[in-house]
């Protein structure tokens, strides 16, 4: 099976031009001006942009929290996915206290294998750190195609390691070519002012965010990376949401370690203002939206390359399941539906408004991601050897946000009536017309799961 996609233009991480692409089986073989190659399938995309497929670091899928399960699977969640231009996802498996990594990852296998649309490859949270896990953390890097370890400095008994732990975990991973990422949030003072706001009788989703000032991310933040330079281990900061914590790892990066930073397209775009709102829980996630001050300032950490990723936090709760917190907002479960529109929203709020330039927006939303999670070229790259997974673009396409039209499994949109300029418009997967015509042509079991290797020191 062959497919030539003719006179796109092509766009990566670094370059920008008229081209042709020319794709046998799963792989892109040639790149070039006016390719006189015969194939199977030819696909004109004049007038479109041609871009890597992108790749979601960080979604939840199908994941138990707080009594329930996130809403979309890995059927209807890669699904989604796809029709968005997010060929790849990178999901979490949770360790249970107590129990083994291998006994999480025999189970988060069951409920994606079979069901997977597009590709997907795990993080490993450790949620339990000691000497028998220290051993299968070397055996996830070495044998299982896991090479990324993500840590939470909240949720005391339940996800938290402590800073004894953290350090001991990425000796570890460091003498063995890993990475760890984290949920930078000081847990002991969250815990605290949530008790305080419900003995106050403070209960609405507004003292969600009022229990998590951004000293909590911020001091954690820095805590992370010097905990970092401490080990020389790499490491990798999730859903960056404030000035506070950017700064705090500017600061340090100062010392040239190894410290990534991820944010995700809602704190960009949205802020804490709507917690005010009636339905405010649609919004209540972990960290909480800002303020558009630290809209400003991560933008500005992306254009200088302090923030090298944005994803998603996809962790969509039905109202139904939302309404669990309806007299407690701290039993609203957290997370919000995302996965869909990263790129669309990138595209139109980013790139239109002249925020980031076409290059960057394919490094935040694929490359990097590729490259710093061990991927790279395979994901991530248009080029010769490459995955054919691959984006074709319509930028001049508007379009309007809505439960309505969109293809995750939840019952709203918190971006109802937002209108976006640009719309994904053929998906590729490893050379397979994924998406076109606004449908689905994969099933469940076409995605694979992507074994990763070491190559975190490539960015
Ligand atoms: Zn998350």
């Amino acid at each position: 099976m062959s497919i030539l996609i003719k006179n796109g233009r092509v766009i990566t991480a670094s370059d920008d031009c008229q081209a042709d692409i020319f794709i046998e089986n799963e792989t892109i073989r040639a790149i070039g001006k006016d390719l006189d190659m015969v194939a199977d399938e030819t696909i004109d995309a004049s007038g479109k942009l041609v871009f890597p497929g992108c790749i979601d670091p960080h979604v939840h899928l199908d994941m138990p929290f707080m009594g329930t399960y996130s809403s979309d699977d890995y059927e209807t969640g890669t699904r989604a996915a796809l029709f968005g231009g997010t060929t790849s996802v990178i999901e979490f498996i949770l360790q249970t206290q107590g129990d083994t990594l291998h006994n999480a990852l025999k189970t988060w296998q069951e409920k994606s294998i079979p069901k997977a649309v597009g590709d997907f490859g795990y993080h490993m949270a450790v949620t339990d750190f000691n000497d028998d896990v220290a051993k299968e953390v070397v055996q996830m890097i070495e044998e299982e195609g896991i090479s990324s370890f993500k840590t939470f400095m909240a949720y005391k008994g339940a996800l938290m390691i402590d800073d004894g732990q953290m350090v001991q975990l990425m000796k570890v991973v460091k003498k063995h070519g890993g990475i760890v990422t984290v949920h930078a949030t000081n847990g002991d003072m969250i815990d605290s002012l949530i008790s305080k706001n419900l003995e106050a009788g403070n209960t609405k989703p507004l003292y969600h965010y009022l229990s998590q000032p951004e000293v909590t991310e911020a001091e954690a933040s820095g805590r992370f990376c010097d905990m970092l330079n401490y080990t020389g281990c790499p490491g990798y900061i999730v859903h960056m949401t404030c000035e506070g914590a950017l700064n705090a790892v500017r600061k340090r990066t100062q010392r040239n370690q190894k410290v990534f930073v991820e944010t995700c397209t809602q704190y960009l775009m949205i802020d804490a203002s709507l917690y005010e709102q009636e339905d405010g829980a649609k919004w209540v996630m972990s960290p909480p939206l800002r303020e558009k001050k630290d809209q400003e300032a991560l933008w500005s950490g992306i254009n200088q390359g302090i923030v090298q990723v944005v994803g998603t936090d996809h962790c969509p709760f039905t109202l139904e399941q939302k309404a669990m917190g309806k007299d407690n907002f701290a039993k609203i479960p957290n997370g919000h539906p995302a996965i869909e529109h990263r790129i669309e929203f990138m595209y139109s709020e980013g790139v239109r408004k002249g925020k980031i330039s076409l290059n960057k927006f394919v490094e935040v939303c694929s490359t990097n991601a590729a490259k710093i999670f061990g991927m790279y070229p395979k994901k991530g790259a248009i080029g010769i050897g490459s995955d054919a997974d691959i984006v074709i673009f319509d930028p001049n396409k508007e379009h309007t946000i809505s439960v309505d039209t969109h293809h995750m499994n939840c019952d709203y949109s918190g971006y109802e009536g937002w209108k976006v300029t640009g719309k994904t418009e053929t998906v590729l997967l490893r050379g397979k017309v994924a998406i076109s015509n606004n449908e689905c042509h994969l099933n469940p079991g076409d995605g694979k799961f992507i074994p990763r290797g070491k190559s975190s020191m490539v960015i």
